[in-house]
């Protein structure tokens, strides 16, 4: 081998702050990355495939959930992670982007919530204990989604604003 590039990297094993799972969308990226760091998650498995919570929620074939699945179980037994990002977002190309809504981000919002609860409810099913984070990623910031419990109680708002993450 040859090497191209210097950079020192710490070499000491690490326990992940958490794991997330996000689309491999460049243009939610920097939003991502600045609320992992207010969340204080430093330490971050992360698995970065078109979709993301998609994967799980409604997988193109059995592959893709499968091996996303074996992902965060990987991130489980290699650095005891305990928590879990899950997220999708606005626009979306692997769900027709906002077109395929007509346009409508409200529609997109809460189809996007109800494929966030389903992802969220087979990480809980496949790995009791772990604490599953469903969030939705637009473009001026990222919204938690609530339980449905919560929810039923304000059905014209389907997620919250987490806040500013600038
Ligand atoms: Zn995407």
């Amino acid at each position: 081998m040859r090497k191209v590039f210097h950079f020192d990297s710490p070499a000491a094993p690490y326990v992940a702050d958490a794991a997330v799972l996000c689309c491999f969308d460049h243009r939610i990226g920097t939003a991502v990355r600045k609320f992992l760091k207010k969340q204080n998650i430093e330490r971050a498995d992360m698995i970065v495939v078109a979709g993301g919570a998609k994967t799980l929620a409604s997988p193109r074939n059995d592959f893709e959930q499968d091996f996303i699945l074996e992902q965060v179980r990987m991130s489980i037994r290699l650095h005891q992670t305990r928590r879990v990002l899950v997220m999708s977002h606005s626009d979306c190309a692997t769900y027709g982007g906002l077109a395929h809504f007509k346009g409508d981000a409200a529609a997109e919002a809460a189809h996007h919530r109800s494929e966030l609860l389903r992802a969220a409810a087979l990480l809980t099913t496949n790995f009791p204990g772990i604490s599953v984070e469903p969030y939705f990623v637009n473009f001026d910031g990222i919204s938690e989604v609530l339980s449905a419990e919560h929810a039923e109680a304000t059905p014209q708002n389907p997620t919250a604003t987490v806040g500013d993450i600038a």
